[in-house]
């Protein structure tokens, strides 16, 4: 089996790394752009934007 894992904002599989050895269960993203980009995109159930005109 192999350790990879699919990041949440680019869709892409990332493969273990040696540095997320202590916290591989907690890695959601490829690299620290896309865990800032968490939000960018894709999310379903985007708030939905009040249009107040
Ligand atoms: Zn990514």
């Amino acid at each position: 089996m192999k350790d990879t894992k699919i990041c949440q904002t680019c869709k892409k599989p990332m493969e273990y790394r040696k540095k997320w050895r202590n916290n591989w269960d907690d890695v959601k993203y490829c690299g620290e752009k896309c865990r800032r980009n968490k939000n960018a995109k894709s999310i379903e159930g985007a708030r939905t934007v009040k249009k107040s005109n």
